[in-house]
């Protein structure tokens, strides 16, 4: 779908939300539903999309584009959505401003204006649950901020569990609508006594270091790569977690830019 930047604002010192408008069709999900954005590239005019919504269809259309007429694509969460405006908040972690290695999503977030046209592809969810469970586990970092969000604000009610994030800094905590039986801890990387090479080492830490509730757990493990894959195995190896209650995602790799 052909979507447009209404506005956009820095809410905290590493996240900037952007509204974009026109999904008045999207059917809107909760839990951390996804999508893929396109955005035009520097000196392209047109913003050129897949017409194909399937899986492989887009990416295999995406491949067929000329490379000087392929848009860049990232993957983002939908943080808020106003279906009877047809309006969906991203919040994108503004990353590499001060070294330089700040990519081309993070970039068009700083540098959008209203009116810039954006491909939004529907990706569904990606926490689906689909065995029975006592308690839901949540680890991420800052990208991972939006999907965590949006789960707690979906679970039913009477839910119980524990989320662990991790983010930059104090000043990019928000408000989070959960279940009064989530335990939400915030790590705030630029306080921490301890020294964290990377984003995710520190709640990766946190999560060896923590006391989890007893009882049957659907886990969802979500951000830098080794955050995701480093939760796991130690649920798995070190907590006796079944495999098939664990599920992880890669949002990011550290030191090497998404494809496309
Ligand atoms: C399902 C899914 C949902 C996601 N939802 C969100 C979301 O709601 N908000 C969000 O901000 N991100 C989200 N992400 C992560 C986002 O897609 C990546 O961070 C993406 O790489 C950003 O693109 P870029 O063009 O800014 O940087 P890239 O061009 O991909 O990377 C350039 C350089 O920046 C580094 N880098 C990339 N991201 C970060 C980061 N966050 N912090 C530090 N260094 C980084 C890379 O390692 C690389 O060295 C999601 C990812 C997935 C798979």
């Amino acid at each position: 779908m052909m979507t447009h930047v209404v506005r956009t604002e820095r809410i905290s010192p590493s996240i900037v939300r952007v509204t974009l408008a026109g999904l008045e069709d999207l059917d809107v999900r909760g839990y951390d539903h996804w999508c893929r954005l396109f955005f035009t590239r520097e000196g392209q005019d047109v913003l050129e999309l897949p017409t194909s919504t399937t899986e492989l269809g887009w990416y295999l259309q995406y491949l067929a584009t000329p490379k000087t007429r392929r848009p860049w694509v990232r993957a983002y969460t939908v943080r808020d959505a106003r279906p009877e405006a047809g309006e969906v908040d991203i919040d994108f972690v503004i990353h590499g401003e001060q070294d330089g290695s700040i990519g081309p999503a993070a970039r068009f977030a700083l540098e959008a204006r209203s009116g810039d046209r954006v491909g939004f592809l529907d990706q569904g969810l990606a926490f689906t649950p689909d065995h029975p469970h006592d308690w839901t586990l949540l680890i991420g970092d800052e990208t991972a901020m939006p999907a965590v969000a949006g789960i707690c604000r979906s679970l039913p009610r009477d839910a119980r569990g524990v989320a662990i994030i991790e983010i930059p800094t104090a000043g990019d905590r928000q408000e989070l609508s959960a279940p009064a039986g989530m335990e939400i801890t915030w790590i705030h990387r630029d306080e921490s006594s301890q020294t964290a090479a990377r984003p995710g080492e520190l709640a990766l830490r946190a999560l060896a270091a923590a006391a989890l509730p007893d009882g049957e757990v659907h886990a969802h493990v979500i951000g830098e790569s080794a955050l995701a894959t480093g939760a796991r195995r130690h649920l798995v190896q070190e907590r006796d977690v079944p495999k098939r209650n664990v599920d992880f995602v890669g949002y990011w790799r550290h030191g090497r830019a998404a494809t496309g």
